[in-house]
C-alpha cells in the first residue's frame, strides 16, 4: 500500500530470474500507473489489459503479451465498472482460473493504494510478499497492510497470509538500514528473507533502459541478490 518499496522492481526482476530457470511466469500488472508493463515492447494503449480482462472485454489469455498482463489508466476505469457489480472482488481470480494451469508461477504486481483492485489481487493470489524499503518510515503503513491481509483471508480467501518479507533498497553503509532489518526480523522472524537486496544505482538505471537489472547488467551486486532472493523464495527450483 506504499508507492517506492520495490514492489515492481522486484516483480520484474523475479519474473526473469523464474523465467530462465525454466519456471513458466506470468507477470500481472494491477497498477494503473503501469511501471511493470513500461517493460513492454507492446503499447498498452492498443492491446488488451487487464481492464479489459477485469471488465469483461478480453480473455486473461488474450491480454498476456510477453509473459505479462499490462496495465494503463483504463484500469481505473474498469475499478470504478466493477464496483457495482456482484462478485466484484472475485473478478481477477475468476479471469485468471482460465490461464493458471499453464504456469509455475503468477506474480501480481499491487498499486500503492488499498482499492477494489488491490483486493482482486490478493483474493487471487495465495501468498502475499512485502518489499521493505530499510529507510525511515520502512514501517509505517504495514500494521494497515497487515489489516487487511487478514480482512481479505476472513472474508474472501482462507489461505492468504504474509508469506514473505523482502528487505530492500539496503544501503549497508548506515546505521538505519542495519536497524530497520534488525527490527523487521525480530517482528517477522521466518518471513523475513535471508537474501536482502542492496540499494544500487544500477537498479535504478535498468528500467530506463526496459530491462531488469538481471538483463541490464547481470554480474552487478544488484543482479546477484535478486538471483538469490528468486531461489530462496521458490524454495531452490530457481
Ligand atoms: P513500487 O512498485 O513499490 O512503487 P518500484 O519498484 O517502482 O516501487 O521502485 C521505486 C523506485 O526505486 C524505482 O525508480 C526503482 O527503479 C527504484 N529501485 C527499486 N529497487 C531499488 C534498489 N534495490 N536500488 C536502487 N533503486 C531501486
Ligand atoms: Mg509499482
Amino acid at each position: 500500500q506504499k508507492g517506492g518499496t520495490g514492489k515492481t522492481t522486484a516483480v520484474r526482476t523475479l519474473t526473469d530470474v523464474f523465467r530462465k530457470v525454466g519456471l513458466a511466469t506470468l507477470a500481472v500488472d494491477l497498477d494503473p500507473q503501469g511501471n511493470l508493463s513500461d517493460y513492454l515492447d507492446v503499447d498498452p494503449d492498443a492491446a488488451p489489459t487487464v481492464g479489459d480482462v477485469l471488465s469483461g472485454r478480453a480473455k486473461a489469455a488474450a491480454a498476456v503479451h510477453d509473459g505479462i498482463i499490462p496495465a494503463n489508466l483504463g484500469l481505473a476505469e474498469a475499478e470504478l465498472m466493477l464496483g457495482g457489480k456482484m462478485g466484484r472482488e472475485l473478478t481477477l481470480k475468476k479471469a485468471l482460473r482460465e490461464v493458471k494451469g499453464d504456469y509455475d508461477i503468477v506474480l501480481i504486481d499491487c498499486p500503492p493504494s488499498l482499492g477494489l483492485i488491490t483486493i482482486n489481487g490478493l483474493a487471487a493470489a495465495s501468498e502475499v510478499l512485502v518489499p521493505i524499503q530499510c529507510e525511515y518510515y520502512a514501517l509505517e503503513g504495514l500494521g494497515q497492510l497487515l489489516r487487511n491481509v487478514h480482512l481479505v483471508q476472513a472474508n474472501l480467501n482462507e489461505k492468504l497470509e504474509v508469506s514473505t518479507i523482502v528487505l530492500t533498497m539496503y544501503d549497508g553503509r548506515t546505521k538505519l538500514a542495519e536497524q530497520v532489518a534488525d527490527e523487521v526480523r525480530s517482528h517477522f522472524g521466518n518471513k523475513v528473507c535471508r537474501n536482502i537486496i542492496p540499494r544500487t544505482v544500477r537498479i535504478s538505471e535498468a528500467p530506463s533502459f526496459g530491462q531488469p537489472i538481471t538483463v541490464f547488467d547481470p554480474s552487478s551486486r544488484g543482479a546477484i541478490a535478486y538471483r538469490e532472493l528468486a531461489k530462496e523464495v521458490s524454495g531452490g527450483k530457481a
